[in-house]
């Protein structure tokens, strides 16, 4: 099952926690993780602490909308060019930075 169909689906059976879940997700999983994911590398999920509900399928397609790029790209944050980060509201953050922010909370 694709991600959106999946939110669909639970929004209609009223899940909220598993919506807020998948919406949380770029927070919990690490940049180079979700590279794991999208490369179909399975032994990422003995790394991941996930829901019986949340799949392999979900997750890889989940981790289909959230690309990472191959190409280093200056941080909006540090300015240093890297490779691995995060796409966030369409301005990349590098890894390094994404480690600083999430342990704010
Ligand atoms: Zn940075």
């Amino acid at each position: 099952m694709d991600i959106d169909e999946a939110k669909i689906r639970f929004l209609r059976h009223g899940q909220l926690d598993r919506v807020k879940f998948i919406e949380g997700l770029t927070r919990k999983i690490l940049p180079t993780q979700l590279k794991r994911i999208q490369q179909n590398d399975k032994t990422v999920l003995k790394d991941l602490v996930l829901p019986k509900w949340m799949d392999w399928e979900l997750i890889y397609s989940w981790s289909n909308k959230h690309k990472v790029m191959d190409h280093a790209r200056p941080c909006i944050l540090c300015n240093n060019r890297e490779e691995v980060g995060i796409d966030y509201k369409g301005k990349f953050i590098c890894d390094n930075c994404f480690l600083r922010i999430k342990n704010w909370d």
